[in-house]
């Protein structure tokens, strides 16, 4: 009889086990950070440690955006000297640079020199971007730079369409539009990063079923009722990395990812474990293929 108690015991304690372990298998513990520019100059010299801080942070992934042709083969290096961790999305930025202090409208020429490139390394992408639309004044001085930027927006949604692939989106003073492009053109799997748009907008991007990436810089920016109106179903995390950082002037990093999260728990009243469930099962389901991919 006693005996039989214990083991019934260890029977239940084994039980118990099985199922933890279960769930630690289906949850991913840690953070995704859906959107950062870690091939950018300021990470040349100590990207290494950059990504060993990030780590010890919490995060489980990244994913590297590119804007230009010109970095594409240093994102893919990259993703392949940190496999599992950094994960590369190629894409044409609605605004290139033409030197660290001169930046221009994106033309129909970078992308002629991009899309060969996104179709040699398909299958190592994850998803299309950094694309979008910026109507930022400095950047666009008329309509005719506003359709071209919308024109070569409307051509990477059907590549990242023909390839199955997400679209890692910005958009700077051009939430509307922007938006109404994506669904006009048919997309159903987009990340919307540190969006800038009014809340009434994003919440049409939230019935199509998008989902919206918030940076640490959301601790002193104007985005903060974006946030609380946003569903935490349709919230992930990103840093944007080197910029929207939580201190304008100060090289953003990865590991700032729980500034983010942190923010998120206050805003919306729950903890940052959930925070952290929640937008990592989030990122799963925009960007599959980080699912079989990651090595936590
Ligand atoms: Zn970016």
């Amino acid at each position: 009889m006693r005996r039989l108690h214990f083991m019934q015991e260890v029977g239940n304690v084994l039980v118990l086990r099985a199922a933890k372990t279960k769930k630690k298998k289906s949850h991913m513990h840690g953070y995704i950070d859906c959107h950062c520019h870690i091939s950018a100059r300021d990470f040349d010299k100590d990207v290494e440690e950059v990504i060993e801080n990030s780590k010890k942070a919490g995060l489980l992934a990244l994913l590297a955006v590119a804007e230009h042709a010109g970095e594409f083969t240093k994102i893919i290096e990259l993703s392949e000297r940190f496999p599992g961790f950094i994960f590369p999305c190629l894409g044409v930025h609605p605004v290139q640079e033409v030197s660290p202090e001169q930046q221009r409208s994106a033309s129909l020429q970078d992308l002629d020199a991009a899309l060969p490139i996104i179709e040699k390394y398909k299958d190592q992408l994850v998803a299309v971007g950094e694309v979008g639309l910026d109507f930022t004044p400095r950047f666009v001085s008329g309509e005719s730079e506003k359709e071209t930027q919308k024109l070569v927006l409307i051509r990477q949604a059907q590549v990242a369409k023909e390839l199955d692939l997400p679209l890692n989106v910005h958009s700077r003073s051009a939430g509307r539009p922007t938006i109404h492009l994506l669904k006009e053109q048919g997309v159903e799997k987009a990340l919307l990063h540190a969006f800038d748009g009014k809340p009434s907008v994003a919440m049409e991007g939230v019935k199509a079923g998008y989902f919206f990436s918030v940076p640490p810089s959301i601790t002193r920016s104007e985005q903060q009722k974006l946030v609380k109106q946003l569903p935490l179903e349709n919230i992930c995390l990103e840093t944007d990395s080197p910029a929207l950082g939580p201190e304008k002037q100060v090289r953003n990093e990865p590991r700032n990812i729980c500034v983010s999260a942190e923010y998120i728990s206050k805003v919306k009243g729950v903890s940052l474990e959930t925070v952290m469930e929640v937008t990592t099962q989030n990122a799963l389901r925009l960007f599959p293929k980080l699912k079989s991919a990651i090595r936590p």
